[in-house]
């Protein structure tokens, strides 16, 4: 069976030590016979002598030197390959020599590859999670979909009162399967960092003009006041595409959440804590949201009343997700303020490009 290193003995000293004992060994037995005129037998003694002398020295001093640093670093690895992270602060490393180096650079390799396990882990929760959540959003559309088409088939689709009903409400669902589709691929793509914010100098008043225009029949349509509120124009740094993604969710939101005869106003403000970014908000005087649910709201899939975000089948309980990965992916604040019954406000910052100390321009 092999031997176990780093046991009683060190097999590094060992070498060490009959190395350097025989070298000094036949050093001394030439130099006492060759300059000291010793006889032959008596230099062989003498070489011999000082071979095991120098040999026993050597040895103990190599191991005490080596052998206990050695044995900490072998104890690292194990415990990396077994996946144990202890907290090696207290290990000391005073020598400053390449055993020094090598413990330093395990310890680091130790801390490294334990990060790498958490990052793992935490993808494989997330995806479990991910998956467990688009299954049970997917089943609902699924299923109604089936019901719908088997009462057709069963008989329904000659009945000239229900069929054209079922059709509809097939298509509805399917319809919620197209946004959902289209909202997962957004939210996976910002999740997993594949989509790259491609940040610009953009008008903002233009960018919220061109949302504001185009969400406007939707606002009529709801009976809801659209409007915006924008004394002064800014020049931000952003990507276009994404704020008018924060915007058309933001709006939407607050449209759809809102109550007949209500109001939105969109706006853009300087931002009190930071002068060189400005504050882009969207109020509306709609149903709320209570305390408990603010901090929830932007989590995935996280709905405050079920039913009515699929009211008109577009809610996928994913669009604020969206904004808050947006809004994370520019190193920019969100904030949630709402008082139930009368009104929410959905604001977030942006740098402003126009202001010579701009965060924007400091990072560049
Ligand atoms: P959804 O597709 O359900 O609208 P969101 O992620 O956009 O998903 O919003 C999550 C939830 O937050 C909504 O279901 C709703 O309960 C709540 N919510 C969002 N915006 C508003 C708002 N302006 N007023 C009241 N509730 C809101």
């Amino acid at each position: 069976m092999r031997k176990k290193p780093f046991q009683k003995s060190s097999l590094l000293a060992f070498r060490s030590a009959l190395y350097s004992a025989l070298f000094i060994g036949i050093v001394v037995g030439i130099a006492a016979h060759f300059l000291l005129d010793t006889t032959l037998p008596k230099s062989f003694l003498l070489g011999g002598g000082m071979f095991l002398l120098s040999g026993v020295i050597v040895y103990f001093v190599t191991y005490k030197q080596q052998f206990h640093r050695l044995k900490v670093l072998d104890q690292i690895n194990k415990n990396i390959l077994k996946k144990r992270f202890r907290d090696y602060e207290e290990l000391q490393t005073k020598n400053h020599d390449e055993l020094d180096y090598l413990i330093k650079q395990s310890v680091r390799a130790s801390k490294t590859v334990e990060r790498e396990i958490q990052r793992l882990n935490r993808i494989e929760n997330y995806r479990k999670e991910f998956i467990g959540d688009i299954s049970h959003e997917l089943k609902t559309p699924i299923f109604a979909i089936q019901g719908f088409i088997e009462t057709l088939l069963n008989g329904a689709i000659d009945d000239e009162e229900v069929n054209k009903k079922f059709l509809e409400k097939a298509m509805r669902n399917v319809n919620r399967l197209i946004y959902l589709t289209r909202d997962l691929m957004e939210i996976s793509k910002l999740e997993t960092g594949e989509l790259k914010s491609d940040i610009q100098n953009i008008n903002l008043k233009e960018t919220i003009m061109e949302i504001v225009n185009n969400l406007q029949y939707k606002a009529e349509k709801a009976e809801v006041l659209l409007k915006t509120d924008i004394p002064k124009d800014y020049i931000v740094r952003a990507d276009a595409n994404q704020i008018k993604q924060v915007l058309i969710n933001l709006i939407d939101n607050a449209i759809k959440y809102n109550v007949e005869g209500g109001k939105v106003t969109v706006g853009i403000k300087q931002w009190a804590e930071d002068e060189s970014r400005v504050l882009v908000y969207v109020k509306d005087t709609g149903i709320g949201i209570s305390q408990q649910h603010i901090e929830r709201v932007t989590e995935r899939f996280f709905r405050v009343d079920k039913s009515r975000s699929r009211e008109d089948g577009e809610g996928t309980g994913l669009g604020l997700a969206i904004v808050k990965h947006i809004i994370q992916a520019h190193n920019e604040e969100l904030f949630i303020e709402s008082t139930p019954n009368v009104s929410s406000s959905f604001s977030f910052t942006l740098s402003r490009a126009d202001f010579p100390t701009s965060k924007a321009e400091r990072t560049n």
